[in-house]
């Protein structure tokens, strides 16, 4: 599990397929399976022992590398020309904490499966997401989208305790309108997108990689950037050949 922001995270439930799954399904057209990762050494009669490269540039198989590649050939032509459907035969699942307007952004991603806490069940849990004072920076003058630079000094304290008391305020509004006997899905009304939710989140890969890419990129808003960069990280460790290249083609 890796702690996301004040009282978020992400978690693995579970992978399927493999790298070498990429290959054996892209081979499906020529029934060859997976061959391998290598290099290899070149089998080919006659080619000279790697030792001696000046005398290698005759064998034709290694062009006198002395070395022939394996299926991670195949893996960079499949990535690099767009050959995707072959990732799609992977992929992962995990559970999810995060404030609701990260949410917001991820739940954009239509072609990953999504099942959230529902708060018409549920009462929601007395969480929010309050930014460190470093977080609380200015608008930027030249993204309409982004953050900017440092706040005068004292402003980001000021805004950081603004914002606690008014996640104090609307989560006293919401406990006594439930107490009152209001129903959860009118009393949630009152809540504020810093609430944290959880849900589980289910994609191929080839889509796991397409939300990193979106999500992991500078421009992305810096929460969702926490949330992608640690949906990378278990790419990386369940899928090493194939994230090593997505990391080259960034
Ligand atoms: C930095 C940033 C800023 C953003 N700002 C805004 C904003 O201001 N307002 C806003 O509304 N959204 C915004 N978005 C969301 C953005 O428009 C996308 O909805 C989101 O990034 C999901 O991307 P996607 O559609 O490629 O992903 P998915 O929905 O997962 O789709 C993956 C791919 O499947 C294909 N696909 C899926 N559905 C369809 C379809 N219906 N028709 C055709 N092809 C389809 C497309 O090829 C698509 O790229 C922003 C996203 C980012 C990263």
């Amino acid at each position: 599990v890796t702690p996301l922001l004040n009282h978020g995270y992400l978690a693995p439930i579970e992978h399927w397929g493999s790298d070498e799954r990429v290959i054996e399904a892209a081979r499906m057209s020529t029934a060859k399976g997976f061959q391998g990762w290598g290099p290899f050494p070149c089998t080919e009669p006659g080619c000279m022992p790697v030792e001696m490269p000046g005398d290698l540039n005759f064998c034709t198989k290694c062009k006198g590398t002395g070395e022939i590649p394996g299926d991670e050939k195949l893996l960079r032509y499949l990535y690099t020309h767009a050959h995707h459907t072959p990732f799609e035969m992977a992929g992962m699942v995990i559970e999810v904490q995060a404030p609701i307007f990260v949410f917001r952004e991820w739940h954009r991603h239509r072609t990953q499966s999504y099942n959230e806490l529902s708060a018409r069940y549920t009462e929601l849990p007395d969480m929010f997401y309050l930014p460190d004072e470093s977080r609380i920076v200015g608008q930027s003058a030249t993204n309409k989208q982004a953050s900017g630079e440092e706040l005068d000094e004292g402003l980001a304290e000021w805004a950081r305790a603004e914002m606690a008391l008014s996640q104090q305020r609307a989560r006293i509004v919401y406990e006594s309108l439930l107490k009152a006997g209001v129903a959860r899905e009118v009393a949630r009304i009152v809540i504020p997108v810093s609430q944290y939710s959880r849900m589980r989140a289910s994609a191929n890969l080839r889509n796991w990689l397409a939300f990193c890419t979106l999500r992991m990129d500078p421009k992305a808003q810096w929460e969702i950037r926490q949330y992608a960069n640690a949906v990378g990280a278990l790419l990386a460790e369940r899928f090493p050949r194939t994230w090593a290249l997505f990391m080259e083609g960034k």
